[in-house]
């Protein structure tokens, strides 16, 4: 395998690498560096969303240029302003050893004065988007007449937002003889025109087959009535504790109604789409991206801009008018090696659409059920378990613990800890007690769901690098059971619930019965909702719909731990994102930290 350092990257380069922790190359960054390094060339690179592109130009970009010169020598165009953002940040990170390097973000809604004083006092590189550009290019503001490189990031989504006139225009004010280098996801007949247009006999780099999403995403979708849609968001949030999500809707004002809907609900969501300002787009993906919104309820042309890593969910709330579209919208999951899930809610009539994506993206669907209630609230309790347990003490108590300890005094440690999880659960007991079914009876009914199935709880999964697909290769190999006897597979941060039909019950529980993975026991134990969630239980009244945040505790609540573990040894930290009440207002101790 090789080393930023055998690509020929320079010693202050390496060192920025370093300070990144980046630890090798990955595959698009292998391919195209030495090649750029090396040449003046032409180049188009297609590659997943995701997959380091920034570094695979970036670095050759910095490397090549003089920045002892004033003169502008590189421009990079990116279709938005978030992203234009982040290719700045991250080019101005790996060239920070670089003395005298000038990078400037170029694009609208900020002040062009500002930004052409920039330019003025000397940069050698630009990053735009193509409205500003022109513009400015259009004022005399911006000088490219002597540029040697050009970048068209993510070609083709500036083309699906219709930039192509104004990349043809500024591109005209450029030499040229400069090199010109195009990333994209995908290559829609439009990029392959602009290569043709654009560019002499590039090199073409293509990882992965094109089109393809990416490895690291598996894809579900649950079929329900199109009326209970926002009740099976909810239920999907609720059974994912740790859910870091964007979720797309099709319109501005369904997106709007959604994100209102979950606020009001109590979660920690906002809109993000075009009748926003720009200042409020802004304060938005800054929310996101410090975690304070937990679900950010997105149109597709808005959410182009986001490039955020650790989304665990992308949720299909509506599938796409064009479901080319759907592979934008899972790719924002799964990136950086990280394991993601894409969720479509659908209903009957758009089934054929699963089909039609399946084909796009050459993967199959999973279908799954939208959790039960009774599944919901076990998956809360060992949630708040895990909590609890991975909760720093803060000491700031010590003072007032023998007052406590009186008021406290009559209750043994049981009751004690059955209050405590009260406080939590009968909240969302109360409310999922007497919920019914979502699940449209389409399709054949499940094995889960026969009396004859058995319903597990275990105590690994997300946390320890499991996904639904890894874990029941594990169970299966270690149970020595065949593909289809283990199911219902569900993976959560720190714990997971599987399947299997009863007569395996004595062997599962005897293999877990003292059983030890890298040095830590794994502990299985049957799920209180076994023999699955019964249709028949469900098909009672009421519920769901009369929902709101929080009864309960109200304000205060369990430290919910912060993100400082991530770098905690497998099996030891404590659950990696916040995890937050989903329905309490005013519980989540992330808003209020923040
Ligand atoms: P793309 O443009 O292909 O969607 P990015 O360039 O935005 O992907 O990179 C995605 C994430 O991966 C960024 O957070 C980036 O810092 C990180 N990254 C890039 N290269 C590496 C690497 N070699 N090792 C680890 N992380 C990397
Ligand atoms: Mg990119």
């Amino acid at each position: 395998m090789s080393t930023f350092k055998s690509l020929g990257l320079d010693e202050n380069l390496l060192q920025a690498v370093t300070d990144m922790g980046f630890e090798s190359p990955s595959e698009v960054q292998e391919k195209t560096i030495p090649i750029l390094l090396d040449r003046e060339t032409d180049m188009v690179s297609l590659a997943q969303t995701g997959t380091g592109k920034t570094a695979a130009f970036g670095f050759p970009m910095l490397q090549k240029i003089n920045v002892d010169s004033r003169t502008t020598q590189g421009l990079i165009l990116s279709p938005t302003r978030e992203l234009c953002l982040q290719i700045t940040n991250e080019m101005n990170n790996y060239g920070k050893y670089m003395k005298g390097l000038n990078i400037t973000a170029v694009y609208g809604g900020a002040s062009i004065t500002d930004q052409a004083r920039q330019i003025k006092r000397g940069s050698q590189i630009i990053v735009a988007t193509p409205g500003r550009m022109k513009d400015m290019i259009g004022r005399g503001m911006i000088d490219i007449s002597k540029i040697e490189y050009c970048v068209l990031d993510e070609a083709d989504e500036m083309l699906n937002m219709g930039f192509y006139e104004d990349i043809s225009e500024i591109l005209s004010h450029s030499p040229k003889d400069k090199s010109t280098w195009l990333f994209s996801a995908t290559m829609p007949k439009e990029v392959a025109s602009i290569a043709k247009k654009f560019m002499h006999t590039p090199v073409e780099i293509t990882i992965g087959s094109k089109n393809v999403g990416s490895e690291n995403v598996s894809h579900e979708y649950y079929l329900v009535n199109a009326r209970d849609r926002y009740l099976a968001l909810k239920r999907l949030a609720d059974a994912n504790p740790d859910i870091f999500s964007v979720i797309f809707c099709r319109t501005k004002r369904d997106t709007q109604k959604v994100a209102e809907q979950l606020i009001t609900d109590g979660y920690n969501a906002a809109a993000l789409h075009g009748d926003l300002s720009q200042n409020q787009r802004d304060l938005v993906m800054k929310s996101f991206r410090t975690r304070q919104i937990q679900m950010l309820v997105a149109t597709d042309v808005a959410a182009r801009g986001i490039d955020v890593d650790d989304i665990t969910h992308v949720i299909n709330y509506q599938l796409p008018d064009e479901i080319e579209t759907y592979t934008h919208r899972s790719g924002r999951t799964g990136r950086a090696g990280k394991s993601g899930v894409s969720m479509v809610i659908v209903s009957k009539s758009e089934l054929r659409k699963i089909k039609a994506i399946e084909k796009i993206i050459q993967k199959k669907f999973e279908q799954k059920d939208i959790p039960s209630g009774m599944e919901i609230c076990e998956v809360q309790l060992f949630h708040l378990a895990n909590s609890i347990k991975n909760t720093e003490i803060n000491h700031e108590i010590d003072a007032y613990l023998p007052n406590i300890n009186e008021v406290l005094s009559d209750f043994s440690k049981e009751e004690l800890i059955k209050k405590v999880f009260s406080v939590e659960f009968t909240r969302f007991y109360n409310y999922y007690k007497k919920s019914k079914d979502l699940n449209t009876a389409a399709g054949d009914p499940s094995q889960g769901d026969s009396k004859d199935s058995v319903r597990y709880f275990i105590n690994i999964g997300g946390k320890d690098d499991f996904n639904w697909m890894s874990l029941k290769d594990f169970l299966r190999d270690l149970l020595q059971l065949g593909q289809d006897d283990v199911y219902k597979v569900d993976v959560k941060d720190s714990f997971s619930f599987f399947n299997t039909d009863a007569k395996h019950q004595d062997l599962v529980l005897s293999i877990f019965n003292d059983f030890k993975l890298d040095g830590r026991t794994i502990s299985v134990e049957i799920s209180k909702d076994s023999g699955g969630r019964s249709r028949k239980k469900g098909r009672r009244r009421g519920g769901d719909g009369d929902f709101k945040k929080g009864g309960g505790r109200g304000k205060g609540g369990f430290n919910k731990g912060g993100r400082s573990s991530d770098d905690k040894p497998k099996f030891k930290g404590k659950s990696r994102r916040r995890s937050e009440k989903p329905n309490a207002k005013g519980t989540g101790g992330r808003r209020r930290r923040g």
